[in-house]
């Protein structure tokens, strides 16, 4: 209590610092106690009315569903590790926020000051490790300021869509300090992008307009700009590509959206990249995208940060500007153009790629194909499902098979590609979004990696249906090691697991699925319990079709690889962009096809 006039209320350093947490909106936090962490467990117990202390199993998962929450509700999210071991263990989750782009605050505790600098037990110097992954990184220096580097931590974290780490050394979260800081988080405000500039819109429209085969290749940073996509789009008759994670922007059926480009891109996607002279690139930063497209295809860029301007491919037109103002001004400026032959060819490429997955849908092959069980997903999930990706074969899959809905939502690690995502980024998910459903979906390499989340699952009672694609091996890395470089198989086999009942004596439900029949049931029974539910689901060992090594075209490849492609894959209702493109009475551009690999 207040004992004199002037003298400002006591409060502890821990508690000062949650206290600022939860001015800024988070009511949950993420992570594993260790005695460097004890004053800040301390501070969660008195404050378990306001922010909720979610116990992982491992720091790693804490720190990936910090990331994924980020990813999924554009707000900050916090994770913590005790010094040492804690504290390494949250790096790989902290590296997938740092890669996608995401504010997350980490709190790392630290041996008491007394005792820092002094080779002690699980004492080390933190600051230069969380240095590459962070946007800022500080130790707090006394206990007065740690609420004052909590909130700058956090301000930075929004600043730079990146990770904050404070370390705090254990005394300065019990010492009492004045609680006097007030944190400037109410009038925290979104940024302005800048407009763009007249005569750049009039220089893009025009190539717009010259162009023979024009497209659109747009990412996340499109993700307010369906109807604007969709307007260009039209207007201009310009089919749509995308990143794997601008996946769920447009409207899967939307007859002019081929889907991704790159390796796990659906055939369409894969194709069009070589037949385009002209790329409206859109919020778009995928690593690959040089080698997805024509080399001679001009380039309309339009991205809010100047440092991604021509930053994967020759620009034409540079457009620093918010997607949506952009493609809204291109929208808005040239007159109406008819579609072309190339436009018409790109719908017929689409339709006839979904008519040769759809003729998998009710296979009974045993092993399973993938699409049965992506049907299954796409009938019964509801419209508001959320999808926690993991990393593999699985994003190939879901890229092509998954129907993603207006009001669905999904997330994967994108750019950092962990494996062992899909768990932790399902917990994040079913605590921010509690009623809707929530499916995470790994290969038996990724689930295996952080299954030990099943434990959290269970004692936070999450209904989660997690499905475990298992197929015995790590195929995205023996694709590679098959299609790319030759090489025996080296490494990526992986022992057969019953999966369902590891799940059951963690507490979860478990099904085996190795018929389309048991996938339905399992799904049912999914649905009729409260428990977090595993569907181990025995895929075939058969890879998906590659679209990076495609034997199709006649015009390109020998018969006699065609032939053996088509064979391998069961393509034989598969035509070749080309084909559309002749029959529309289209002319194929002329592009060097780049064959170097990053
Ligand atoms: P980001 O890298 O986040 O870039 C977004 C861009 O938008 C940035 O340049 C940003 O400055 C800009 N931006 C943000 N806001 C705005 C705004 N308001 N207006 C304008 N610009 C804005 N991806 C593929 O595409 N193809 C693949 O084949 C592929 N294979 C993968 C395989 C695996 C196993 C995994 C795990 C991932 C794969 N990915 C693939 C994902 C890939 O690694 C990248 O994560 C992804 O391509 C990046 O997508 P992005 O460019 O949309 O997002």
């Amino acid at each position: 209590g207040r004992s004199y006039l002037n003298m400002a209320e006591k409060i502890s350093g821990s508690d000062a610092a949650l206290k600022v947490i939860e001015e800024w909106g988070v009511d949950h936090i993420y992570g594993y106690p260790g005695g460097s962490f004890d004053s800040t467990m301390n501070a969660l117990y008195n404050q378990s009315n306001k922010l909720k202390f979610i116990q992982v199993r491992h720091e790693e998962a804490g720190a990936l569903a910090a990331s994924a929450e980020a990813k999924l509700t554009g707000k900050i999210a916090v994770t913590f590790g005790s010094a040492g071991p804690g504290a390494v263990h949250l790096m790989n989750g902290l590296y997938d926020a740092r890669q996608d782009h995401v504010p997350v605050l980490a709190i790392v505790a630290q041996v008491p000051s007394t005792k820092m600098n002094a080779d002690n037990f699980q004492a080390i110097d933190e600051e230069p490790i969380f240095d590459d992954v962070s946007v800022w990184n500080r130790t707090v220096s006394s206990a007065q300021s740690v609420p004052a580097v909590v909130d700058e931590a956090i301000r930075q974290a929004y600043k730079h869509n990146g990770v904050a780490v404070v370390t705090i050394p254990k005394d300065f979260g019990w010492a009492m300090i004045d609680d006097t800081f007030v944190s400037n988080a109410k009038n925290h405000v979104d940024p302005i992008y800048p407009a763009p500039r007249a005569e750049s819109i009039e220089k893009a429209v025009e190539l717009i307009k010259s162009a023979k085969a024009p497209i659109i290749y747009f990412g996340i940073g499109a993700k307010r700009a369906a109807k604007e996509l969709q307007a260009v789009s039209e207007k201009y008759k310009m089919p749509l590509v995308s990143s794997v994670l601008a996946k769920g922007i447009l409207e899967e059926k939307y007859p002019a959206y081929l889907g991704s480009a790159g390796r796990v891109a659906p055939k369409p996607g894969a194709e069009i990249g070589f037949a385009t002279d002209l790329i409206l690139w859109v919020g778009n930063d995928s690593p690959f995208s040089r080698f997805l497209f024509n080399p001679n295809a001009k380039v309309i860029q339009i991205d809010i940060d100047n440092e991604k301007i021509g930053k994967r491919h020759v620009i034409d037109v540079p457009l620093l500007a918010d997607a949506k103002e952009a493609l809204a001004a291109i929208a808005a400026k040239g007159e109406e153009l008819s579609p072309t032959p190339f436009y018409n060819a790109a719908l017929e490429d689409k339709k006839n790629w979904n008519e040769w997955q759809d003729s998998f849908k009710n296979s009974e092959e045993v092993p399973l194909r993938p699409e049965p069980i992506f049907d299954v997903l796409n009938k019964t999930a509801s419209d508001q499902a959320v999808f926690a990706v993991d990393v593999g074969n699985v994003n190939i899959n879901f890229e092509r098979l998954l129907d993603i809905r207006a009001d669905q939502k999904w997330t994967t690690s994108g750019q950092y590609a962990t494996m062992g995502y899909g768990l932790p980024a399902s917990i994040a998910a079913k605590i921010a979004f509690p009623h809707r459903d929530v499916y995470s979906l790994s290969g038996d390499g990724g689930f295996a990696m952080l299954m030990e989340e099943i434990l959290t699952q269970v004692k936070y009672q999450l209904h989660v249906v997690n499905i475990v694609f298992s197929n015995e091996t790590l195929g995205f890395i023996e694709a590679e090691q098959r299609d790319d470089t030759h090489q025996p198989l080296s490494g990526v086999d992986l022992p057969d697991t019953d999966w369902a009942t590891t799940a059951k004596g963690m507490g979860a439900e478990g099904f085996t699925v190795r018929t389309l029949q048991e996938m339905k049931d399992a799904i049912k029974a999914a649905a009729e319990t409260s428990k977090p539910v595993v569907i181990d689901v025995k895929l075939t060992h058969e890879m998906p079709l590659t679209t990076e090594h495609m034997f199709l075209d006649p015009a390109v490849y020998p018969q006699d690889q065609i032939d053996e492609y088509v064979a391998k894959y069961q393509a034989q209702d598969l035509k070749p962009f080309s084909y559309f493109l002749a029959q529309a009475g289209g002319e194929q551009a002329k592009s060097n096809v780049v064959e170097e690999k990053p």
